[in-house]
């Protein structure tokens, strides 16, 4: 471009002739305006090309755990960029970054794990880890056992098989999704699913439904359930009380193997490490990404305990080398950035500071929106939260989702300089900042979407 150094609206231009977006509608980007340009980013705040400075409450999506420009990260991408920049995992070839962290992965596992294979992406991982579940199962001769139970707003990424496991049918929506193999299981949603029920009763009916779910299918035609610990785009929904600890008996009994999506949780987002560890879960198979990297560098994990692991490893007797992998499979940059980003979540405290700074947030929240009068429900723990929208409290009673009204609240806070999350299909938006987000920036955050809510409320009513 000789030079000449493309302004905001210049790049908003080629970004709207020659790209198309995820998660926005194809048609033309006029519908939803020009793209806001991001030039770049430093903690929590994101700055645009105009220099304009936002708090972004997000974290990204859910996954720039340790905030934004950490030269660490930075640093370690870098020289391995110079030492070396790609290897290859094929035939047994490695890498010493690859292997460190695998090792690194294995010793933080909250239940035991035996091995991890790496992957670019959750969604990739959730696809490798339903493979590995048929493989398993092939391996020991029971080819029927393929099923893959998963949650009514789960969200498990977006690929052919684990866009059918996430639970959510506007997303696959002209995709002929999910695949037959697939199930799905109520969704612990308090508001909704638990309305008036103590979580006692809550648990007893969300097992009932799995067992009546088994008993239908025939547990000899199901290899595995996949949960995340709190499901994050589905609404950001923690079980009740002792839900983990009913289901997962239910399970065993009929050999059926637990995979925890940790895609959001993993790291420290609840104030544990793993959100494994935070509901009580005991996985056979765990999948990562996001805040493995803090999102720095395209990186996911399937970790497999040594239950799976010594069954998988049988496999080759009978199939012949494991075919499986990815090009990018065990890229050192990623593991580079991902051992640097384990080091600053190590040296700053930061998975403790996560469970701090989100109790902050969460009274921060409950005090802004617990009243208002079109919030139903103000939830999530540490890091993570979520205000759903009603039309009526007390029913509850949903709006009318032509109305947009999350989508809009979102937006009036973008106005007020804050980036948040509309979570269309639950009617909520989403909080889910950097751990490294200062107290000041939680206030002004909420006070931007509290005005935001404001905004839009008195718009419905005129
Ligand atoms: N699993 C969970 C819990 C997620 O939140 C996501 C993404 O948001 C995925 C899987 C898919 O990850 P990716 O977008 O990296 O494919």
């Amino acid at each position: 471009n000789g030079g000449h150094r493309l302004d905001g609206g210049e790049l908003a231009e080629l970004d709207r002739r020659f790209a198309f977006h995820p998660f926005t509608a194809l048609a033309d980007h006029e519908r939803n305006g020009p793209p806001m340009v991001v030039t770049g980013g430093k903690g929590a705040i994101l700055t645009d090309a105009a220099g304009r400075d936002y708090v972004d409450a997000m974290a990204g999506l859910w996954c720039v755990n340790v905030g934004y420009g950490r030269t660490e990260i930075a640093d370690a991408i870098a020289d391995q960029a110079r030492t070396l920049s790609y290897c290859h995992a094929f035939s047994s070839m490695a890498s010493d970054k690859p292997a460190m962290l695998s090792a690194r992965l294995i010793e933080m596992a909250p239940v035991p794990m035996s091995k991890v294979f790496f992957g670019n992406s959750g969604s990739d991982a959730n696809d490798t880890q339903v493979k590995l579940a048929w493989y398993y199962n092939n391996v020991l001769g029971r080819p029927a056992k393929k099923k893959i139970i998963a949650r009514e707003r789960g969200y498990h990424g977006v690929t052919i098989v684990s866009g059918g496991l996430t639970g959510l049918p506007g997303l696959h929506a002209g995709f002929d999704l999910p695949l037959p193999f697939i199930r799905h299981a109520m969704a612990p949603r308090r508001l909704w699913e638990g309305h008036g029920l103590s979580d006692a009763e809550f648990v007893a009916k969300l097992a009932d439904d799995l067992e009546a779910l088994i008993a239908r299918e025939g547990a000899d035609t199901i290899a595995a359930f996949i949960a995340e610990p709190v499901q994050g785009a589905g609404g950001v929904i923690a079980p009740p009380e002792g839900y983990f600890a009913a289901i997962q008996p239910i399970l065993e009994k009929h050999d059926i193997l637990l995979i925890a999506d940790e895609v959001i949780c993993g790291f420290g987002r609840l104030g544990q490490m793993f959100g494994s560890s935070v509901m009580g879960m005991k996985p056979d198979m765990m999948t990562v990404a996001k805040g493995l990297t803090s999102a720095y560098f395209p990186l996911s994990g399937c970790m497999v305990s040594e239950k799976v692991w010594r069954v998988l490893a049988e496999g080759g007797s009978k199939f012949g080398p494991f075919g499986h992998g990815y090009t990018y499979s065990s890229h050192p940059i990623g593991a580079a950035a991902a051992l640097a980003n384990l080091d600053l979540l190590e040296s700053d405290a930061l998975v403790a500071r996560a469970g701090e700074v989100g109790a902050y947030m969460q009274e921060r929240l409950r005090a802004a929106f617990g009243d208002h009068p079109m919030v139903g429900e103000v939830r999530g723990q540490a890091l993570i939260g979520a205000v759903e929208f009603v039309a009526d409290r007390a029913g509850p009673a949903a709006f009318d989702p032509a109305l947009k009204v999350a989508p809009r609240v979102v937006k009036a806070a973008l106005d007020r300089g804050v980036i948040g999350r509309a979570l269309p299909s639950a009617d909520s938006i989403a909080f889910s900042p950097p751990f490294v987000i200062e107290r000041a920036e939680i206030d002004r955050a909420v006070e931007a979407f509290r005005d935001a809510a404001d905004q839009v409320w008195g718009e419905l009513k005129r």
